[in-house]
C-alpha cells in the first residue's frame, strides 16, 4: 500500500513509501527508491490511523495482498 507523498516520505531520500507490514502499535514502511525499511507509529501520517493503518489491515484481511509468504 503506497503512502501519498503529501502524507509522508522516506526519512532518508524523500521518496515515496510503501506500507509492507503492520502490527498493533506500528507500521513497517519501505522506501520505493532506496529500499530502506523502518517502523513508524500507526498515526505517523497524520491520518488518525484511518487511511493507512486500517486500510492496510483491511486489505490484508481480504487477502488482497499476495506478498505474504
Ligand atoms: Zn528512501
Amino acid at each position: 500500500m503506497l503512502v501519498d507523498l503529501k502524507d509522508g516520505r522516506c526519512r532518508s531520500c524523500d521518496s515515496q513509501l510503501e506500507i509492507v507490514d503492520a502490527d498493533d502499535i506500528s507500521l513497517e514502511v519501505r522506501c520505493t527508491e532506496c529500499d530502506e525499511t523502518y517502523r513508524v507509529e500507526t498515526d505517523a501520517f497524520s491520518d488518525g490511523c484511518m487511511t493507512y493503518y486500517v486500510g492496510f489491515m483491511t486489505e490484508r484481511m481480504e487477502g488482497g495482498d499476495d506478498n505474504d509468504a
